[in-house]
């Protein structure tokens, strides 16, 4: 099984990072693709470019064994579609189950995605419970009563359409918590891996206040 996580990564951070792990670890997982978006299709834009957020992630995983750094959505042009990530992927790997991981943020705006049926037909979805969330939409609870599996013996029964709702550590860290205290001058440290950090400062990332500098160039 490989775990699928997409994000901005704007900067990653160990909120990422610590469930990443107890999902890998959880799920017996081969691997656990991280994968940054391009574009976001529901949200304002990343403030770092593409490449500058793929660094970070490499530098965050580098001595993780199964932790992978995944940049097919920083070469394709245009929006990040979920769908077409999983059906490219599921080309060049047809055997390996995939999971898609997402928070219970993120699961709560799932049926408005672009085609979520179709990629209910390429992977599971493995929802991760953030700090003080709750199932919200109407949409997200009907997905859940209907494919929800109980444990990872019933999810990897199954190639695909199954839906594990799953409590982790709960760091309550959030990328936009990061950028405010950079733009305010205070140290994130501790909150995310010291080599991000070092290309955060190096590249003085985050720092205009309450603006988003909007690099959105292509690796
Ligand atoms: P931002 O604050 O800019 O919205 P973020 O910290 O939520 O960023 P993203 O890159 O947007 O990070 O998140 C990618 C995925 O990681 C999403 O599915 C999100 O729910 C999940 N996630 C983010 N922070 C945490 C955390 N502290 N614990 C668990 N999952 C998280």
């Amino acid at each position: 099984m490989i775990g699928l996580f997409g994000g901005t990564f704007d900067p990653i951070h160990f909120g990422h990072l610590r469930t990443a792990l107890e999902v890998l670890q959880a799920l017996n997982m081969e691997q656990v693709r991280f994968i940054p978006l391009h574009g976001a299709v529901h949200r304002a834009q990343p403030e770092v470019s593409p490449a500058l957020r793929l660094q970070m992630v490499e530098a965050a995983i580098a001595d993780q064994p199964g932790f992978v750094a995944d940049d097919r959505e920083l070469k394709r042009a245009g929006p990040s579609y979920t769908v077409d990530t999983l059906t490219d992927l599921r080309r060049e790997q047809p055997d390996p189950v995939l999971c898609l991981m997402m928070g219970l943020d993120a699961f709560n705006g799932f049926t408005a995605w672009h085609r979520p049926e179709e990629i209910l037909r390429l992977a599971h979805l493995m929802v991760m419970q953030r700090p003080g969330e709750t199932l919200l939409t109407s949409g997200a609870r009907e997905l859940l009563e209907t494919r929800r599996c109980q444990g990872v013996a019933e999810l990897k029964a199954r190639r695909a359409g199954g839906v594990m709702l799953q409590t982790f550590t709960q760091l309550q860290i959030s990328a936009t918590q990061i950028r405010g205290m950079l733009s305010q001058g205070r140290s994130p440290r501790y909150l995310l891996p010291d080599g991000v950090l070092q290309l955060i400062t190096e590249h003085n990332l985050y720092t205009r206040k309450g603006g988003y500098t909007r690099v959105v160039s292509p690796i």
